[in-house]
């Protein structure tokens, strides 16, 4: 199995080459057609398993088949648990959108540093990787709406949970568009995130690596 059987276009089967990837991990191999079929997911897949690709790279390919949007929100918000994670995850996203005709933005935010900048960045982002309190405080400084999101990914799902952010969790998923695509991905598979899959993903493909 190739990359390029997945379904992805050049511009970023040229990135792929450029970041060494050969092959395709086996999650990536599932996850990633799927996606791109607009399917929920449910990934049980710890840090290592290269999800992180597998997720970035369907999203890009499914924002970068749309026509310019001259409403430049953000359309897809991936909620994750830390800074340093916020930060990965957006470099993910950056060095696969190299070779994209459209340049889709990616903006990491988070807490513990200033708001106002993160505030003027927002306005362009097209790809928005967030940790949840800092996301409210943003959409309740009117810096950013999130009518527009239509694919969701929780990332490290269960770490969010063990850092106490569910009540965070929940006002975001209430400010978020019922149609819509949804990726969750954890570790593990406990009581309080089977809440969680219930409440957000509609017959979700289970992936378990
Ligand atoms: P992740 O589980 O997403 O944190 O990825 C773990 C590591 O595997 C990262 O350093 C990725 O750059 C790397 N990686 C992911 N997919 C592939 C692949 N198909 N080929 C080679 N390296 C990969």
């Amino acid at each position: 199995m190739s990359f390029s059987a997945l379904g992805l276009s050049e511009p970023l089967l040229k990135a792929i080459v450029a970041q060494e990837y050969t092959k395709p991990y086996p999650i990536q191999q599932e996850v990633i057609p799927a996606i791109l079929k607009g399917h929920d997911i449910l990934g049980i897949a710890k840090t290592g398993s290269g999800k992180t690709a597998g997720f970035v790279l369907p999203i890009l390919e499914r924002l970068s088949r749309r026509k310019t949007t001259i409403n430049r929100s953000v359309k897809a918000l991936v909620l994750v648990p830390t800074r340093e994670l916020a930060v990965q995850v957006t470099e993910v996203f950056q060095a696969f959108g190299t070779y994209l005709p459209r340049k889709i933005k990616t903006l990491a935010v988070y807490g513990g540093v200033s708001i106002n900048p993160q505030m003027i960045a927002v306005r362009d982002a097209e790809v928005l990787v967030a940790t949840p309190g800092r996301l409210l405080d943003l959409v309740a400084s009117n810096a950013l709406h999130l009518w527009d999101v239509d694919t969701l990914v929780l990332d490290e799902a269960d770490k969010m949970l063990e850092l106490g952010f569910a009540e965070e969790m929940n006002q975001v998923f209430e400010m978020l568009p019922k149609k819509r695509q949804t990726l969750l991905f954890s570790a593990t598979l406990k009581e309080a995130m089977q809440e969680i899959r219930d409440q957000l993903l509609h017959n979700p493909i289970k992936i378990e690596i």
